[in-house]
């Protein structure tokens, strides 16, 4: 007789360690199902830098959770509280109001307390110094609603979340890739069929709950779903969530929902590999260009580098770049700004980095036309209005009478050295999915749950459209993950 679990999770990332978690704490078998080898273990989420938004009522409302923060640091820190109201109003902005109410508010009002719950798990958190905060006057100041992230960023995430798994008991299989669900006649899902180096086996449990990613690293799904020239995009994390998961969803009858033409995708290093680089993961990132300007191939700027703080424009503007020719841009800085760049980032092994003691200088190391160059830096500077330049706020310094104007943080490029970064456009995770509803069932497309299904993180659409605010990925994966666990439980006959 095989073995019978009462909840049986397929993936291994962020959302399905906390369904994993919850489903523990209420059932005793538990096991994960993960296509990729151990050495892949992790999925996007070993990727990340481990920022995950939260809401808190200022410094003391984070301080328990906070591993080694000394009195000095605590009182040189300036952060704002990031309420309940501002996180919604953030996913409301940046969706344009597309994004599902329900699950939004769901998503808002669980992010504080299953920040302290991951935190009972064995997760370690910190503020994130290094990403989020300027020095101004003497103190850090955080920016951008984005103040904590996990110790030893993605990688420490998986190692917390995969001990925190294993001291509780639950059962993880890697090289096991899951290829269909097993469903009675009435539509219950009673199991999945996973076929591993062991060859083809069904696994019966008491629930499932879906875990296995979106489809942004399969580049036919990208082309159809996205559109044309999404095959061409790098991918930054896992090379497994090929979508396969979210189609054995579909063809059991889920509500495909969100915005499946609608991925996020960011400035990604010209010379980064096809798909994640697992030394590297995220330090392939270009994301400081709020401080300086961006051109195409033919030197155009293309996009406000200083519309918004880098967390609300960073998911959009890899599209942006992918429409350029030869999907390529370059990030321009001078002396001035060079310093405040994300230097882990800027400064990492096999960086696209240029140098050059001038304009035109730089534009011949980087392949492009040095007239035009230094013409389209001309005009820019021209444009740049007086105003203090302060990195931590929303400056109001700007452009005036150049189209794309830049909005804030307008600096002029004059000061030797002078720095070029090649990007290109990396494709995140893809924001179309399956329908859930608040308990993390997973709906038909008639709107009503199929028994036995649950579902979290990626895989879940109508959260993102269009955009997304920086960090809201894993902590909308814990949230969804850890209702998913412990509803998956609730039928579960022990
Ligand atoms: C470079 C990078 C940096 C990022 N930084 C951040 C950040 O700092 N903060 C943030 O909030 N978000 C960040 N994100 C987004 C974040 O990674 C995702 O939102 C989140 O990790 C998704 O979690 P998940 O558990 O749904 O998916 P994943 O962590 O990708 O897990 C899905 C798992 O399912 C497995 N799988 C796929 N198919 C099958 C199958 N058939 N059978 C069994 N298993 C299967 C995969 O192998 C994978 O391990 C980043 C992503 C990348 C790529």
């Amino acid at each position: 007789m095989k073995e019978r679990y009462d909840v049986v999770i397929v993936g291994a990332g962020n959302a399905a360690f906390s369904a994993a978690h919850a489903a523990v704490e209420r059932v005793r078998k538990v096991l994960m199902l993960e296509k990729a080898p151990r050495e892949w273990a992790g999925g996007n989420s070993y990727f990340t830098a481990g920022a995950i938004r939260t809401t808190y009522d200022g410094l003391q409302d984070l301080r328990p959770i906070l591993d080694n923060l000394t009195g000095d640091q605590a009182a040189a820190t300036e952060l704002d509280p990031y309420t309940r109201e501002d996180f919604m109003a953030d996913m409301e902005r940046v969706t344009e109001r597309r994004c599902d109410k329900e699950l939004t508010e769901i998503l808002v009002n669980d992010a504080a307390d299953t920040t302290r719950w991951l935190h009972e798990k064995g997760l370690r958190f910190r503020l994130m110094y290094d990403r989020q905060s300027f020095e101004v006057a003497g103190k850090r100041r955080f920016w951008g609603g984005l103040v904590l992230g996990t110790v030893g960023g993605g990688q420490g995430l998986i190692e917390q979340h995969t001990s925190a798994a294993e001291k509780s008991g639950v059962k993880v299989r890697y090289d096991s890739p899951v290829v269909s669900l097993l469903q009675e006649e009435d539509g219950m899902v009673t199991g999945v069929v996973c076929k591993g180096r062991g060859g083809r086996e069904e696994i019966r449990a008491g629930a499932v709950v879906l875990a296995g990613g979106g489809f942004e690293a399969d580049p036919r799904m990208r082309a159809a779903y996205l559109g044309p020239q999404w095959d061409l995009a790098k991918v930054r994390g896992t090379p497994y969530n090929t979508g396969e998961v979210l189609r054995m969803a579909l063809e059991a009858g889920a509500q495909p929902y969100g915005n499946w033409s609608g991925c996020h995708a960011i400035a990604w290093d010209a010379a980064a590999p096809p798909t994640g680089d697992r030394e590297l993961t995220n330090l392939l990132s270009k994301q400081s260009y709020p401080l300086g300007i961006v051109v195409n191939r033919d030197t155009q700027r293309f996009l406000d580098e200083g519309a918004d703080f880098r967390n609300y424009t960073y998911a959009k503007y890899g599209a942006e770049i992918l429409r350029q020719p030869r999907a390529l841009a370059y990030q321009l800085f001078d002396a001035k700004t060079e310093p405040l760049l994300r230097q882990d980032e800027y400064t990492a092994p096999r960086v696209s980095r240029y140098e050059a003691s001038t304009v035109r200088e730089l534009a011949e190391k980087l392949g492009l036309s040095v007239d035009a160059l230094e013409q389209t830096v001309d005009e820019f500077n021209s444009a740049v209005q007086p105003g203090a330049f302060n990195p931590a706020i929303k400056d109001g310094k700007h452009t005036e009478g150049i189209h794309p104007p830049k909005s804030n943080w307008a600096l002029p490029l004059d000061k030797p050295p002078f720095y070029g970064f090649a990007v290109t456009c990396g494709i995140t995770f893809t924001f179309g999915g399956v329908r859930v509803d608040a308990a993390a069932r997973v709906l038909d497309r008639a709107g009503a749950p199929i028994p036995g299904l649950y579902a979290a993180g990626e895989l879940v659409g109508g959260l993102f459209y269009h955009n997304y605010p920086g960090g809201s990925g894993l902590m909308a994966g814990a949230v969804f993950g850890r209702r998913a666990g412990a509803k998956a439980t609730e039928g579960v006959v022990r």
